[in-house]
């Protein structure tokens, strides 16, 4: 690990100031991803700003029939929210997969949309509800947010504030965890929405993805029969030594249909 100096923020406007006076400072949220990359040598952050208890991004509430979520919220929270359970309990079940109980008990939501892991289970959710990432300086539409492998909207210096999500009719979520992390070998989150049915695939491709084919295919016919004979191409997909392509997309399909016969049940 490279030296740097820990801040802890007292407020938001001060974090925000710190970063613009520093270019070279990073947030630090739950720790979670960021002191395994620093652990590693992968980045030398002159400081470490630390938000993580900062009061403005905490809380989980329903406002405007729309669920928002602070960027400082861990993963333990929304999985045990009597809130997140009853207006999207698909988002609750899905923060209850994310790694182990230790990093569910440090990891925030707003660290897991800045980091966009390709493999992480909240772009899925993210994407799949047409969520709005709300920010310091903006609010931005999911289908803008994602841009492929830890690549966002956001600029450096712009803090992710809360997550609102509208809620869906039905949702559902599956994954196929890595035995090992935990993190997605592939996930589909499939809802239906007032605007029509969304499908976002993680794990499986460079980053989190809409599956247009199968949103239409069930904006039909919501059931796992609607997607028979469908498959993604593998040709986008990753390769590494956990998967290939081939059997990420059929692990694609599999979860799809998953989802698409968990959310038929409700
Ligand atoms: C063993 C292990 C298993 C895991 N398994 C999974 C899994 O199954 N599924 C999954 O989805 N994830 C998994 N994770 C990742 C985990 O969910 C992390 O918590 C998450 O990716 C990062 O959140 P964090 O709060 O720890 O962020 P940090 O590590 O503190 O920060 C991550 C990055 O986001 C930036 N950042 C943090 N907060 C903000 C903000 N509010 N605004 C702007 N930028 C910000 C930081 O500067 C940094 O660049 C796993 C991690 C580990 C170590």
């Amino acid at each position: 690990m490279y030296q740097f100096s820990y801040v802890k923020a007292k407020s938001l406007k001060e974090a925000g100031e710190f970063l613009a006076a520093h270019p070279d400072a990073k947030l630090l949220a739950g720790g979670m991803t960021l002191i395994p990359t620093l652990k590693a040598r992968l980045a030398q952050p002159s400081h470490l700003v630390d938000i993580g208890g900062l009061p403005e991004l905490a809380g989980i509430e329903l406002m405007d029939g729309k669920l928002a979520i602070g960027a400082a919220t861990r993963h333990f929270e929304v999985a045990g929210s009597d809130t997140v359970k009853k207006a999207i309990p698909a988002l609750a079940y899905l923060a209850d997969l994310i790694g182990d109980p230790q990093v569910r008990n440090l990891g925030t939501i707003g660290g897991s949309v800045a980091n966009n892991d390709p493999a992480a289970d909240y772009p899925a959710a993210v994407l799949g509800l047409g969520a709005s990432v709300i920010t310091t300086q903006r609010e931005i539409a999911a289908d803008d947010y994602f841009q492929g492998m830890f690549a966002t909207a956001l600029d450096p210096r712009e803090v992710i504030v809360r997550i609102v999500f509208p809620l869906p009719k039905r949702a559902a979520y599956a994954k196929f965890p890595h035995p090992a992390s935990g993190y997605a070998m592939a996930g589909v989150f499939i809802a239906e929405t007032a605007q029509g049915v969304r499908v976002a695939v993680t794990g499986a491709g460079p980053g989190v993805f809409r599956w247009q084919e199968a949103e239409a295919a069930l904006a039909t016919n919501m059931s796992a029969a609607a997607l028979d004979g469908l498959a993604v191409s593998a040709e986008d997909l990753n390769e590494d030594i956990h998967a290939t392509r081939e059997y990420r997309a059929n692990l694609v399909a599999v979860m799809a249909r998953r989802a698409a016969a968990k959310i038929a049940e409700k």
